[in-house]
């Protein structure tokens, strides 16, 4: 038999606001001792009033409609009961069947360039739990994360592999990050997820009982525990054992396995009910001002990237997921045509596209290996877009040849410093002394009789063509100013 998961998504995105859900304490408390960002509201002190965060409303709007939802004009918070120490109220402040967006869409590009859709179900806005805290044999209940805004994201059940969980996960991060409602970090706990998942025979439109994985951390730990949930559960089918209870297993990262911590035989009873305390939510008004107020989103940048400079789709997508970088390159890219115009465009690499492929090529493989290996980061480098620019259109120009361009690039990296300014001091004294270079330029001015001949029949420019040449010849171990006053020389 042959089987296939069915895999759904539950995010909850710890919302970046100044203050908490439904009280005025500090909402990030990184850093702060146990207990010190609370009040009476947030430890659920009785006749006590939530007071809903405007700020949270307006990032839970723009989250949804970041991944493509209908914001209705009207929702509301309920009250959802549990008893848990973590919880002083006994019940969470939520939304339960009027959330603040609904029906949406995400469409995630794979790194082969094939792209696939997640269907968003709906993005509701609640309250955070307090964290508690295993010390020793005692168990601490610290209420400074009680009240966070979170924005809980739920995806239909539409991913075929636990490759795509994690590439939606990294894509939702990015538009979390983009939108600025969040920093999504998953190792903080910004961003958390738990993964729902079932087997089903290939064609089967029914939905079995699934697994139900929390405490996923990192996205390699999704990743990881769906493909232990695919195998656990495959081969439970293949005995005729298939699972029917719903459960909730835990990840174990240490011994990289799911574990089983509860079963539900049935759905439980939260008795959920509309928080009287807060009125409807009129959101109305505000939603096109949120709309308008939208930054470029990751999937229109890839595609402007690839439109305006010509960017390698792989190169566009690198960029875009660091926007340092993005904004680096966005910068040598003007400036780069800039640095032509003064060159004088002579045999450039700026038609087809091929600027935007070899400034692209540049950052993504040479730059930023060579960060990495001299721990640098873009933040802390002393390449400003100026000078990369300056120096990838002297590449264009073949003014200097690749191995040239990496040892100036890797000093550039450390020290401010021109190219050109540099090539000077490397010493045009050592290129002075490299022997062949007459023999060279008679070998290109020989092979190339059509240019030549161009040449002198007016079109001076096609001189950098044969400069370039010779520069390759040589390695780029030569001058290009020495050479065209050879050129020049030797054509007459
Ligand atoms: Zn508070
Ligand atoms: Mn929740």
């Amino acid at each position: 038999m042959e089987l296939e998961p069915v895999i759904g998504l539950e995010i909850h995105v710890q919302l970046a606001t100044k203050s908490k859900m439904f009280c005025s304490c500090q909402n990030d408390s990184e850093g702060l001792a146990g207990n010190t960002a609370i009040c009476p509201i947030c430890t659920g002190q009785p006749g006590t009033l939530p007071v809903p965060n405007g700020q949270a409303i307006n990032y839970g709007i723009k989250a949804g409609l970041a991944i493509g939802c209908r914001i209705p004009n009207e929702s509301k918070f309920d009250r959802k009961h549990y008893f848990y120490p973590d919880l002083p109220k006994g019940y969470q402040i939520t939304q339960y069947d009027e959330p603040v967006a609904v029906e949406g869409m995400v469409n995630v590009e794979r790194p082969d360039g094939t792209t696939f859709q997640i269907r968003i179900e709906r993005l509701h806005l609640e309250e955070d739990a307090a964290k508690n805290v295993h010390l020793d044999n005692a168990t601490y209940v610290d209420y400074n994360r009680a009240g966070t805004p979170l924005a809980e994201i739920v995806t239909r059940p539409d991913f075929k592999t636990p490759a795509d969980a994690k590439l939606f996960l990294q894509e939702l991060r990015l538009i979390m990050r983009t939108i600025g409602v969040s920093n999504a970090d998953m190792e903080k706990g910004n961003m958390r997820c738990d993964a729902n998942i079932s087997m089903r025979p290939h064609g089967d439109e029914k939905y079995y009982p699934k697994t139900e994985v929390k405490n996923l951390n990192s996205f390699r730990s999704v990743e990881r525990a769906l493909e232990y949930e695919i195998k656990r559960q495959s081969a439970l089918w293949h005995t005729n054992t298939p699972p029917i209870v719903t459960t909730t297993h835990g990840w174990d990262e240490a011994r990289q396995q799911t574990v089983l911590q509860r079963t539900k035989e049935a759905a439980n009873d939260y008795r959920y009910f509309p928080e009287p305390d807060i009125p409807p939510l009129l959101v109305a008004d505000i939603i096109d001002e949120i709309r308008n107020s939208m930054p470029e989103l990751p999937t229109a940048k890839r595609h402007r990237l690839q439109d305006e400079y010509q960017f390698k789709p792989t190169d566009a997508r690198q960029l875009v997921d660091s926007p340092e970088l993005c904004a680096f390159a966005e910068n040598a890219m003007s400036e780069c045509a800039a640095w032509l115009d003064t060159l004088g465009d002579g045999n450039t690499e700026r038609d087809a596209g091929a600027l935007g492929k070899l400034v692209g090529g540049w950052i993504t493989s040479k730059l930023l290996g060579l960060l990495a290996t001299h721990n640098e980061t873009i933040a802390t480098m002393k390449l400003t877009p100026e000078n990369f620019a300056e120096l990838m259109a002297l590449v264009a120009t073949r003014r200097v040849n690749s191995t040239i361009a990496s040892k100036l690039l890797e000093t550039m990296i450390k020290v401010e410093r021109s190219p050109q300014e540099l090539l000077e001091e490397m010493g045009v004294g050592s290129m002075e002394e490299t022997t062949g270079l007459p023999e060279v330029i008679d070998r290109i001015i020989l092979n190339n009789p059509l240019i030549v001949e161009q040449y002198k029949n007016g079109k001076v420019k096609l001189i950098e063509f044969l400069v370039g040449q010779t520069m390759k010849e040589m390695k780029g171990a030569a001058d290009p100013e020495e050479i065209r006053k050879m050129l020049k020389e030797k054509i007459g």
